[in-house]
């Protein structure tokens, strides 16, 4: 592919989708400058994105395909040789005193999501950005400022020795600047004073509280490594993902109201646990190591932001969790990001301006860009992070539903036996496919209606025939009632159930 005319192209955040964005810049022989808030992720000394991050990640297709289009050879495959495949949930519990585990695979044709470790990623994208002599790293830069019409940007330094009350400044210029700063966005902070966007946070009602389970004393893992391991507890839950040195990173989701009872009176967490998450103490985590992980590791808020437009004029985009941080049920949050990369500069490429084309052509095209890919994205971004708040209810509760395993084989069979239908799970369709969010919403939709419509019919045609049999023998029809009610809740309940989880 032939370069762009040079053109300079800032990316705010060297998290996994400002490293993956300023790859993608770099590919195209932009002089790309990455300036990152923290030092660098493989110093030792930094402090690990763990402390305020999850430590290792559901990696799934739109992430993949995002690495694959990077043009970088060898990343790819260097980046999955550092996974673990899960090929489905493993659903723990206690019945009459005995645990049980009930594997539910994710995919009918055997596709499954990875387990990452998200420094390693981030490391693996940083290490490839290093080798490209038209990319610059710029760590411990905080952006503080930001002038989108004049396209000027100032910085703290942070690393440099603080003489008067604040760090010192730097002003750079730029032709192009992608905001991928994280939840908490300065970019998106500043362009909300250009562009006029609509903008929307939620701090859910759970908190997040991460705990490791060792691997066993031989080494192994206490646990199937081929699972993303769920104890559904109503209104809270337990995870667990494997790691590659054999240990489990497993996180309590709980209300905050229920972590204040339990920081209230630390002594009953233990038996809250033995209640809850059957076989989790003290088989994978000692009484007293689950007591220490739980008072020293944070107990994290769950955000979640939309807002619309991602970008002002032809100067900046905002792409990640900088323009829809979600919540993490779906799996989807760096995912969708890593996807946002990719749509980006599929528009950017689309528009790219014709060798010789007049000056400041390439800012009126690049403006087009921005524009439809925000047009574009949005709508997708704000699907998906619907989804991944409705998907909390089914991987806490519904998942041990009749109901939810009933439509996943129904639509199973449907999408084997009936190919010509194109039917999938809506989780399918989200992990293992680059279909737009907004579609496979919609197709969810359609095939839970078709699926209603069926259902009521044969609900219908059950009841006359248990009518017809009631009237026949002269049985009482309070039998004629039930099986009514039955199959009318059958029905609903399928439309809710059963629509994919992580
Ligand atoms: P970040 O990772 O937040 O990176 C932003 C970077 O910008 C950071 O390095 C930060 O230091 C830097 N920065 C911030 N401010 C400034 C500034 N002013 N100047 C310069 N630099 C700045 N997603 C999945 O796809 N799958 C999962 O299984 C999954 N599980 C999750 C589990 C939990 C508990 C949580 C909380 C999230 C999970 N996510 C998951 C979501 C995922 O972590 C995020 O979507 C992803 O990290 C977003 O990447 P990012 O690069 O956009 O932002």
């Amino acid at each position: 592919m032939a370069p762009y005319t040079q053109q300079k192209t800032v990316v705010i955040g060297a998290g996994p989708v400002g490293a993956l964005a300023a790859l993608y810049a770099a590919r195209r022989g932009d002089a790309v400058e990455i300036y990152e808030l923290r030092d660098d992720l493989r110093n030792p000394s930094t402090i690990p994105l763990n402390f305020t991050k999850s430590i290792n990640l559901a990696l799934s297709e739109r992430g993949i395909n995002s690495m694959r289009q990077a043009q970088c050879p060898g990343l790819l495959d260097a980046v999955l040789a550092e996974t673990i495949p899960m090929h489905g949930r493993m659903i723990h519990g206690e019945e009459h005193g005995k645990l049980y585990e009930q594997s539910q695979t994710y995919d009918v044709r055997g596709r499954f999501i990875r387990a990452i470790d998200r420094a390693g990623l981030n490391k693996r994208l940083l290490d490839e950005l290093e080798r490209m002599p038209n990319v610059t790293f710029y760590f411990n830069h905080k952006l503080t400022g930001a002038d989108f019409n004049r396209r000027i940007a100032w910085f703290e330094q942070r690393s440099k020795p603080v003489a008067g009350p604040r760090p010192p400044e730097i002003e750079i210029n730029f032709d192009f600047m992608i905001g991928a700063d994280g939840a908490h966005s300065a970019v998106r902070f500043h362009l909300m004073k250009y562009a006029r966007m609509t903008y929307q946070q939620e701090y859910i009602e759970t908190l997040w509280c991460e705990f490791r389970i060792d691997p066993s004393l031989d080494g192994t893992f206490r646990l199937s490594p081929n699972h993303l391991h769920i104890w559904p507890g109503q209104e809270f839950m337990f995870i667990a993902i494997p790691s590659m040195d054999s240990s489990f990173t497993s996180t309590l989701f709980l209300p905050a109201s229920h972590f204040a009872e339990l920081d209230r009176s630390p002594s009953t967490l233990v038996d809250f646990f033995k209640d809850r998450f059957p076989g989790v103490v003290p088989d994978l985590i000692s009484e007293a190591d689950l007591v220490k992980q739980y008072s020293e590791n944070p107990h994290l808020p769950l955000i979640n932001i939309k807002c619309a437009p991602f970008h002002y004029s032809s100067s900046v985009a905002i792409l990640g969790d900088a323009a829809h941080a979600m919540v993490p049920f779906y799996g989807q949050g760096m995912n969708a990001g890593l996807e946002d990369v990719r749509v980006l500069y599929d528009f950017l490429d689309a528009y790219r301006p014709s060798p010789g084309s007049m000056p400041g052509g390439s800012d009126g095209m690049r403006e087009r860009a921005l524009s439809e890919f925000s047009k574009f994205r949005t709508s997708d971004a704000h699907v998906i992070n619907d989804l991944a708040l409705r998907n909390y209810q089914e991987m806490r509760s519904d998942v041990t539903s009749p109901i939810y395993k009933l439509r996943k084989w129904i639509e199973e069979k449907i999408s084997i036996h009936v190919p010509l239908l194109g039917w999938a799970t809506q989780y399918s369709r989200i992990s293992f496919t680059n279909e737009r969010y907004s579609e496979v919403e919609r197709k969810a939709q359609r095939q839970g209606r078709i699926l209603i419509r069926s259902m009521t019919m044969l609900s219908v045609g059950l009841v006359s025939g248990v009518s017809w049999w009631a009237w026949r023998w002269g049985n009482n029809s309070g039998t004629v009632g039930r099986l009514a009610h039955s199959g009318a809740l059958l029905s609903s309940k399928l439309t809710r159930d059963g629509k994919g989880l992580t």
